[in-house]
């Protein structure tokens, strides 16, 4: 299984950032950014696609930069979210046909890229954002349609991601229960790596019990921030970690470090998001928790 494969595949004195978006700098910043991180023990930074505007993007980033940045590939709910409101007219039966037929290139790629031998390929990143379409969508009927839409591409792409073992990270706002009960229906939880996760404390452990590593970002420093920070002390308190020191404390209890850089801001830092900002977040947790 993946959790197993992850935990190999992480070498636990370094560190690695476990979701950004590196195709959105310029060759120059990607060079900059490969250079620092090596100076600073980053060893890699998993890079994700938002569309399949992306895909080529992130597997050329993989070859370019001797397989520093690990390609993840996967329509997100940013995708999906603007796929809906320029249909919005549109029955359900279309979106799905739409959906189906998205799955089926995602199908493909991923298989030309398993034939190319990618040594570590995931999903990502996917998920369910109810944020924005509850703020630019006017009808009830159209926000519930939008969520609807949402939910069968998150599926369909989870369930592939079964189908080939993958590691998928997952993006969820304001869609805590709907993305729970689908990783439940599919009984996959140990391959998922939860992002930006806004639940309670009380949803993000439970989600780790079931097996599913936490994804934390520069959002633990925010106030709103709160339930992560509470809910890893919950975590490392039940493994009888009361200080952490070092970063293999977190990750042998599943909790990875990540950036979502360029999109996110830590509040420790002026400088602009880069994998870099791991580090602040590493110290503001060792200083926190
Ligand atoms: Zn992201």
């Amino acid at each position: 299984m993946f959790a197993n494969k992850i935990l190999k595949f992480m070498k636990l004195n370094t560190f690695f950032d476990s979701h950004a978006h590196i195709f959105a700098y310029t060759d120059k910043h990607k060079r900059d950014i490969q250079d620092l991180c090596n100076k600073n023990n980053i060893t890699e930074v998993w890079n994700m696609s938002l569309g399949p505007e992306n895909f080529n993007t992130v597997v050329n980033d993989y070859y370019d930069y001797n397989k520093f940045y690990k390609p993840f590939i996967g329509y997100s709910h940013d995708y999906v979210i603007n796929l809906f409101i320029k249909h919005v007219n549109k029955e359900i039966r279309f979106f799905e046909k739409l959906a189906y037929n998205n799955i089926e290139v995602l199908e493909l790629f991923i298989k030309y890229q398993m034939y190319k031998k990618v040594d570590f390929f995931g999903i990502g990143e996917i998920g369910i954002d109810m944020h924005h379409p509850k703020r630019c969508l006017k009808l009830v009927s159209e926000i519930q349609a939008c969520l609807q839409v949402q939910k069968i591409f998150f599926s369909l792409q989870l369930e592939l991601a079964k189908k080939y073992n993958l590691v998928v990270s997952v993006h969820s706002r304001k869609a805590e229960i709907e993305i729970i009960n689908i990783l439940q229906n599919l009984n996959y939880f140990e391959n998922v790596i939860m992002h930006s996760f806004t639940g309670s404390k009380e949803l993000f452990v439970n989600l780790h019990l079931k097996g599913s590593f936490i994804g934390v970002n520069a959002i633990c420093t925010y106030r709103s921030g709160k339930p992560i920070i509470e809910a890893i002390r919950e975590i490392l308190i039940k493994n009888k970690i009361n200080k952490i020191s070092t970063i293999s404390d977190l990750y042998l209890n599943k909790i990875l470090l990540e950036t979502d850089s360029p999109y996110l801001c830590i509040n420790t830092s002026e400088n602009i998001n880069t994998p870099i900002t791991l580090l602040d977040i590493f110290h503001y947790l060792v200083d926190t928790l």
